[in-house]
């Protein structure tokens, strides 16, 4: 897909389903391979009785990736996709989405007392620390814990839902992040996505990495070579 062919989709709504998620759905099923911007997708998500525009639409178009299994692709997967911008290519289903072990209420609660009812997501030893109801700063909407199985449900399926060492709390974001780099059916790492996801200082890092893997040589104009200098 060039610049020059990128279609933008419709709002063919109304669209009065009777969940955010399933408005948001609607919308890009209706419109499979073009883009949709962030107003069509609130627009479509908002509440067509009440008019209120949902301040959790970015969470629910996670979940529609997360929990349905549905590609949506954006900025982070496709360059020529603007920020803000988001593409379904087809309407399949990763097989496998959203089936989930929960903890019982008991261990539920035993692991947000021990988190101090904040997240407990760790990257590199520092804690995200967002508590449940404040406003996430990077993510945007009301901070929302649920539970996380530490291990992947593959290397470990046995998720004893009364051990509370075996789950975290986590925030929306880290719940997507987690998922995003690890795929639950092999229990590895999901490299592609990491490297997806990365800030582009870090990605420029990988790059150069893999260049100098391959064997090739940059030179000083910037075009690359194969082999040395
Ligand atoms: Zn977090």
């Amino acid at each position: 897909m060039s610049p020059s062919r990128k279609l933008y989709g419709k709002h063919k709504g109304p669209y009065r389903q009777r969940s955010v998620k399933k408005r948001i759905e609607a919308l890009f099923l209706d419109n499979l391979g073009k883009v949709l911007t962030r107003e069509q997708i609130i627009k479509a998500a908002t509440d067509p009785d009440s008019g209120r525009q949902p301040e959790n639409w970015h969470q629910r178009l996670s979940e529609l990736r997360t929990d349905e299994g549905y590609t949506i692709l954006s900025w982070r997967n496709r360059g020529e996709l603007k920020v803000q911008e988001y593409l379904m290519p087809d309407k399949r289903k990763r097989r496998g989405a959203g089936k989930r072990v929960r903890p019982t209420d008991a261990t539920w609660t035993a692991v947000l007392e021990r988190a101090g009812y904040a997240c407990e997501w760790n990257e590199a030893g520092i804690v995200c620390g967002l508590e449940e109801g404040e406003n996430d700063p990077v993510g945007g909407g009301r901070v929302k814990l649920t539970p996380d199985h530490k291990n992947p449900h593959s290397l470990n399926p046995d998720a004893d839902p009364k051990t509370p060492e075996q789950w975290q709390a986590l925030c929306g974001r880290h719940q997507v992040t987690k998922k995003n780099y690890w795929d639950s059916t092999t229990g590895k790492l999901n490299t592609y996505a990491i490297v997806q996801f990365a800030p582009e200082p870090e990605k420029r890092e990988v790059f150069h990495f893999l260049l100098s893997y391959f064997g090739y040589t940059t030179l000083n104009d910037g075009s690359i070579r194969k082999g040395k200098k």
